[in-house]
This record gives structure tokens, sequence and C-alpha cells, in this order.
């Protein structure tokens, strides 16, 4: 029988204050003191760091600025972070705007124009760079320069005005959707992969180091098995349960501590919250474990389709609980088992 998810739909707000949510929500205001500053700071994402490593100290060495860089992955990854890391690796000042902020090519000329030599610029959402403004940063990336038009008509004519020497670092949640000419323009194009269980345990215990959170090696492990492979996720986390284990325990966070203030929020063992078991339950019930088109279960769970891929496929994909096949998404046995529901049955139906 099909569910109604009538009594089920979320407003925008209560998606946005969505624990699991990977992009920013307000509980993450203070989320700058967490940052991690230096490369060695920064846990996980080693073979990206390695090699890092090696282009800082090349770019350093040859004086130069590092080439361009483009980021891609999940939100919460730390693309942001990392750009932050490499200004301070690199000794300069870091310029953070992003794609839907820079509305016309002037406003990029004017960003462009007032980096100081060797700056960092980076623009977060670059794929939403308007065409307009992607074309002037062409010739930046290439050769330092900008084209002004001057006047209209016959009697314009085109300035070339040199810049400073500088790098842009690109972040985006959709690497298909930057265009060719801007992606060939970047020297290094890397991707950051969702974090192991272990990598996020040691993320949660130096962030309750930096809060001052007493937290046992097993309490950082079960916020850390929760979150989903996002650093975001277990910060925002482990600041619910420090207030949880202030309130009903004594301030210390245990396993089992941390076990009570996330069955509250309604995050099961694996990091699943009622968004993807609603989601998983629509496969299972309306689609027969799939293949189910993505618009068709957008629409039929009453999420955006971008939502959908961008933030809960990610970590389904990671589990082992969904496939992308050509004629849509389909379920695995793993989801089936996860929902408590049999997967041979399903089959049967099916045929
Ligand atoms: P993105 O730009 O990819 O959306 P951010 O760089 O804003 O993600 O990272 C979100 C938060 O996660 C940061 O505030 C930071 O505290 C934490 N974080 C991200 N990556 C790491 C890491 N490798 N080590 C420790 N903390 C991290």
């Amino acid at each position: 029988m099909p569910i109604d998810f009538d009594d089920r739909e979320e407003t925008a707000e209560q998606e946005e204050e969505r624990i699991l949510a990977r992009t920013l929500t307000s509980s993450d205001d203070n989320e700058g003191s967490l940052r991690p500053r230096f490369l060695t700071e920064y846990i996980g994402q080693e073979k990206l760091k390695d090699n890092l490593t090696i282009w800082i100290e090349a770019a350093k060495k040859r004086r130069e600025p590092l080439d361009h860089v483009l980021l891609y992955g999940p939100p919460g990854l730390g693309k942001t972070t990392l750009a932050g890391v490499i200004a301070n690796e690199m000794g300069v000042n870091i310029r953070i705007t992003s794609g839907p902020a820079i509305e016309k090519a002037g406003d990029l000329a004017a960003l462009l124009t007032n980096l100081d030599d060797m700056d960092i610029l980076f623009v977060d959402e670059i794929h939403r760079l308007n065409r307009a403004v992607e074309e002037v940063l062409y010739p930046a990336m290439e050769d330092c320069a900008l084209d002004i038009i001057l006047g209209k008509g016959p009697a314009a004519r085109s300035i070339r005005v040199d810049l400073r020497k500088f790098t842009l670092i690109g972040a985006t949640t959709r690497a298909g959707q930057i265009t060719a000419p801007l992606r060939d323009r970047f020297g290094m194009v890397t991707r950051l992969d969702l974090y192991t269980s272990e990598e996020l345990t040691r993320i949660v215990a130096r962030s309750a180091g930096i809060l001052n959170v007493e937290i046992q090696p097993d309490g950082a492990a079960e916020i850390a098995a929760r979150s989903r492979g996002t650093p975001r996720i277990a910060n925002r986390i482990l600041k619910r349960v420090r207030d949880y284990a202030q309130v009903r325990a004594d301030g210390i966070i245990t396993r089992t501590v941390a076990d009570e203030a996330l069955s509250r929020l309604d995050i099961d063992q694996i990091g699943l919250d009622a968004v993807d078991r609603r989601m998983l339950e629509a496969i299972i019930r309306n689609f027969g474990g799939g293949p189910v088109g993505l618009d068709t279960l957008a629409a039929n769970i009453g999420e955006e389709a971008i939502t959908i891929e961008d933030v809960y496929e990610p970590y389904l994909m990671q589990l082992g609980f969904l496939a992308r096949t050509p004629r849509g998404r389909c379920l695995t046995e793993r989801a089936y088992k996860h929902m408590g529901m049999l997967y041979s049955e399903q089959l049967t139906v099916d045929s």
C-alpha cells in the first residue's frame, strides 16, 4: 500500500534546521573556531593532502602562486576549510566569495584588481557563475589580465589591464555543471571524498578539545559512525550531544550518552534520519525497490531532485544501500535489511 506523505511534509525552515543537513544552518554559527588552519590539523583526505604538500612546497620554492585549484564534492566535507589551509600554508591572504554573489563582470574585475600579489581568491559554488562573469575569468586565470571594453559600437575598443599574480580556488558540489573552458583552466581538479568513521572520530575528538567538552573515545566513535561521513554534521551532532550531556548526564560524553542523545534526534545507528528512511520506504513500497527515476522519486517524497542527488544519495551509496543505474535508482538487499523488510519478497512481487 502506498504511504501517505501528506502529514510528513517539511517546511523549508525545518529542512534548513535538519540536523543532518550538509549545508550551513544557524547552529553552525561559530564553525570558524573548529576549522583546521594548517595541513597537519586537517584530518583525512590523505592523498589530496600528500599532493598538496608537494605542490605548495614547489610553488613556494619558485616564489610563485599555486596553480588554480578546483575542489569538488558534497557540501560540508571541508572545501572552504582547505582553501583557508592552503592560504595559511602559502602565507598569503584569502578573499572568499561565491558564484551567485558575483552578479556582474565589473564585480569580479573589482575583486581581482584588489588582490595583492600571490593572494588566493576562493569562489564557492563556482558552477553558478554567470556567463559574462565567467568570460572575465578566462584571461585572468590564463594571463593574469583583464580585457576591458571602452565605449560602445564601432568606436569601442578593448584595453588589457595586468593583474597581480593570484590563485583561484573554486569549489563546487556539481563538477558536471562546470563549463569545459573554465574547467580546463584549472591546473588541479580534485575530489573530496566522504570521511571514514575512524577519521571522523579524530575530527570529533579534536573539536571536543576545542569546545572544552570531555568525551570518551567510544563516545566520539558513536558520533562519528552516525555523521554520514561529513565533518560539518559530526561537529553539529557533537554540539547537540554536549547539550544533552550537560543537562541529562554529568557533562561527559560516553557512548551511552551519545546514543541516547542521537536517538532523541531521530538519527539511527548508521546515521540515517527520518528523511532518509522516508525515501527508502518510498522506493520499497511505491516502486518495488526500483528502478525509479530521480524526478519521479523527488515528486513522490516532496523533496527537490537536486537535494536528493547532492545530499541524500552520496551517503546511501557509500553505505551500499542504493545504486544508480541507467534505468533509475535501485535499492540493494542491505537497504531492505536495514529497513527490516524482506528482499526476496520484493523480488517475488516484481516477477
Ligand atoms: P565545505 O566548504 O566543503 O561545505 P567546510 O570547509 O565549510 O565545508 O567544512 C565544514 C566544517 O567541517 C568546518 O567548519 C570544519 O570545522 C569541519 N572540517 C571540514 N573538514 C575537516 C577536516 N579535514 N578536519 C577537521 N575538520 C574539518
